[in-house]
């Protein structure tokens, strides 16, 4: 057998398989193979609860670490993301009532929201870091590590972002 090639992922710079596939719904916004290792991640978190609670975050951080080509749809979803992030972050609030929020936001900004310029399409921390993770608390800490960075590169954009966040409580 052939040793996979390696690719960087074209969203988050994670090194992954060069296969065809499906990748994340926006065009240009992730690798099929980054998708496969997310899909390893996600499929722990729904087979066990407890490797659930942080899922909230896990999601927000896979879609603000590939952000596609600027349309309508992926403006809002990498702003609503980071609003997320925000609230979880900067507010302490629990994963149910930051999801109850996003959909506030969703509505409230419809066709507001401006284009944010990725800072970067390399992170230090990728899925390729919390697929490794072999126990429940190993996996909610690499989540909760993989956020954090992430919601630290995306700096240039909080002062865009805090007020959105802090006008959905
Ligand atoms: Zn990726």
């Amino acid at each position: 057998m052939t040793e996979p090639v390696l690719i960087p992922c074209i969203g988050c710079g994670a090194s992954v398989v060069d296969m065809d596939g499906p990748a994340f719904r926006y065009p240009n916004s992730g690798s099929p193979g980054c998708w496969a290792v997310y899909g390893e991640i996600l499929a722990k978190e729904f087979q066990s609860p407890l490797y659930f609670p942080e899922h909230r975050l896990c999601v927000d951080t896979y879609a603000v670490q590939h952000p596609g080509d600027p349309t309508p749809q992926t403006i809002q979803s990498v702003n609503v993301h980071l609003m997320a992030m925000c609230l979880t972050f900067e507010h302490n609030l629990p994963s149910q009532q930051v999801t109850f929020l996003m959909a506030r936001a969703v509505k409230a900004n419809k066709g507001h929201l401006a284009w944010l310029e990725p800072p970067t399409f390399s992170y230090e921390i990728t899925v390729n870091d919390v697929v490794k993770a072999q126990t429940p608390a190993e996996h909610l800490d690499w989540v909760r590590r993989w956020a954090r960075h992430t919601w630290e590169v995306w700096q240039p954009h909080h002062a865009v972002i805090r007020p959105l966040a802090a006008s959905l409580l």
